[in-house]
This record gives structure tokens, C-alpha cells and sequence, in this order.
């Protein structure tokens, strides 16, 4: 068994983002730029914003922050976005999700520009992407699909099985294990015997919600799993109730069988915020007709 690292493969990104956007700026004096709004308190969401803000500062790029109210008028927030959409400094606009309750997420979403949705959630690029054309790619199945690319090599013939369906995670990873000519089966809560599908698959992709959901059982040997979930569980150690954060994979027991599994942490997760700059070094590059790094996108 291999566990792919995840942690080492999104450093490695993030240094060709870095030695690209020296080359951006030496060669025509442009810094690419990442917007991101995060509307309320949401403690979780205020973590990830703050990571984006460091990492993208990291590399090199301009981090503009906005912070809204939790009650924020919609017109306001549409307004912001389009602002940032006429901004020549953005490259990238990013609203943390989940919104509060009153505002129409959909709309948001599709007010930004398409070239700047460096989430790839607007509906023309998911449009684009389920056509098998050039868009920009939701950052976690594209992190997924590198880290595939990488460990496994060529993945045309291969059986994968999607379980999840969401539009951020599960669809859009089918879409990109369909155009790597992959034979993809996608599952959801509905689905009968989902056990019996994921055991004929080479490759697993696990987006589900729920602690230790794939059981080893359900794992063909030599497979290799992808695990998405992020799970918040309470663990007893040494008397004391701890905190961990584990995927929706039974990492111990499914380790044994499998050939290659992402731990979490350490797995998917640092691949989102990589292919989050990636996906701004992308949309910089097109919006000024530079030709785009192939290695950091599709
Ligand atoms: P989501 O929108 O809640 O979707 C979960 C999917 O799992 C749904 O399609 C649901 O089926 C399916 N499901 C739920 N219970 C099931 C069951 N008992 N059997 C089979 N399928 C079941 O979640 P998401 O946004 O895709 O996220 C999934 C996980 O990935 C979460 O843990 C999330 O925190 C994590 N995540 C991680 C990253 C990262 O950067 N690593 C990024 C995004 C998400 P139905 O459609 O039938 O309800």
C-alpha cells in the first residue's frame, strides 16, 4: 500500500505557481490577483478565507479580502461582485460557500465573470466542462484528477466509481474521470448495493459526508481511493474527549487492501488550495492572451 501524498504533491504545485508568476511579473510587469468574499461568521469558512489569503500571498499573487455582514443586503453583495468583476487587478473572484440563508447562491455564483470563477461554479463552466471543453475546473476533483494523473499514469480503460453526487465535488469528478476515458459509475443515497459497485472499481473517489463510510469490504485489491471527505469526529484518549478530523474512508482497514489511498489530512485538501492558484495563474494567463502553464491546468 502507497499513500499518496497529497501535502507533498500540493507544495509542489504551489512552487510552479510561484516560479510563474515571477515570470508573469519579469516579463510583463502583471500580478495576478485573487478576490475572496466571505459574507458572515461562519467559523470554518473564516479559516479557510485566512488560509487562502496567507497561501496566495505566498506565491506571490495579491490577496484582496472582503468581509461582509451576515445580514448583507444581496444588492450590495451582487454589487461587489460586479465591481470585481470589472476589476483589472482580479483575476480571480472566489464567494465562500456556504451563504447565509437569504442570499441566492445560484445568482452569486452566476453574476461573477466565467473567465474570473476560479471555483469553476458559474454555469457556463460547468456548461463547458460537461461538454468537454475548456473551462475552469472546481479546484477539489481537479486536485483529485492530478493526483490520480500522477499516481497512477494513464487512467483511460479504468472503472471509477464516484460516490456523491454534489455539483461541486461528485459531478464534476465524473465529468473529468468521463473525459480521461475512464468507465465512471457515480452513487448516491438512493443507490442500491453500492458495495457490489465499488468493489469491481480500480478507482474509488469518496465525497460522501460520513465518517469511515467505504468499509474495506468494499475495496477491489490494488485499487487506488481518493478520499474527499473532511470529518469533524470526537475521539476518547487518555480519558479526555479530543477532537480529529478523519475522511469518509475506513483509512485503516481500506489501506491494507488497496495499492494507493490519500489520508486525511494531508490528502485532498491541500490540493483544493493549490488548484485555487493554479486556477488564478490560469485565468490571469487568459485574460492577457499569455499562453497558459500546461502543467497546471487541463
Ligand atoms: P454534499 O453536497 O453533502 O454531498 C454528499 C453526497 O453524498 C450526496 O450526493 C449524497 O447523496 C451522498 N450521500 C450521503 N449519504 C450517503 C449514503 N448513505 N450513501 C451514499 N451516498 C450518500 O457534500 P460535498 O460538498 O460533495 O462534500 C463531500 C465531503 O467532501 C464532505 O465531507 C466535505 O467536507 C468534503 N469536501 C472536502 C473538500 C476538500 O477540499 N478536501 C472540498 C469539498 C468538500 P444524495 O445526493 O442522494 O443526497
Amino acid at each position: 500500500m502507497n499513500i499518496i501524498d497529497g501535502k507533498a504533491f500540493a507544495e509542489k504545485i504551489r512552487e510552479k505557481v510561484k516560479s510563474q508568476v515571477k515570470i508573469l511579473k519579469q516579463n510583463h510587469n502583471i500580478v495576478p490577483g485573487l478576490a475572496v468574499v466571505l459574507v458572515g461568521e461562519d467559523p470554518a469558512s473564516k479559516v479557510y478565507v485566512k488560509n487562502k489569503g496567507i497561501q496566495t500571498k505566498n506565491v506571490g499573487m495579491n490577496s484582496f479580502e472582503y468581509k461582509l455582514d451576515e445580514k448583507v443586503d444581496e444588492t450590495k453583495l451582487l454589487d461587489l461582485v460586479k465591481k470585481l468583476n470589472d476589476d483589472p487587478n482580479v483575476h480571480g473572484i472566489l464567494c465562500q460557500l456556504p451563504l447565509p440563508k437569504h442570499l441566492n447562491e445560484d445568482m452569486i455564483i452566476n453574476t461573477i465573470k466565467p473567465d474570473k470563477d476560479v471555483d469553476g461554479f458559474h454555469i457556463s463552466n460547468v456548461g463547458l466542462l460537461n461538454t468537454g471543453q475548456k473551462s475552469m475546473v472546481p479546484c477539489t476533483p481537479l486536485g483529485c484528477l492530478m493526483l490520480l494523473r500522477e499516481f497512477v499514469g494513464n487512467l483511460e480503460g479504468k472503472k471509477a466509481t464516484v460516490i456523491g453526487r454534489s455539483n461541486i465535488v461528485g459531478k464534476p469528478m465524473f465529468n473529468l474521470l468521463l473525459s480521461e476515458n475512464c468507465t465512471v459509475t457515480v452513487v448516491h443515497s438512493k443507490t442500491k448495493n453500492i458495495e457490489e459497485i465499488c468493489i469491481n472499481s480500480d478507482i474509488l473517489v469518496a465525497a460522501v459526508g460520513r465518517p469511515n463510510f467505504v468499509k474495506s469490504s468494499w475495496v477491489k485489491p490494488g485499487s487506488v481511493i481518493i478520499d474527499v471527505g473532511i470529518n469533524r469526529i470526537s475521539i476518547e484518549e487518555n480519558g479526555e474527549t479530543k477532537a480529529k478530523l478523519v475522511g469518509d474512508v475506513d483509512f485503516e482497514n481500506c489501506s491494507k487492501v488497496a495499492n494507493g489511498i490519500t489520508p486525511v489530512p494531508g490528502g485532498v485538501g491541500p490540493m483544493t488550495i493549490s488548484c485555487l492558484l493554479a486556477n488564478t495563474l490560469v485565468a490571469c494567463c487568459r485574460s492577457n492572451n499569455i499562453k497558459e502553464p500546461q502543467e497546471l491546468t487541463l
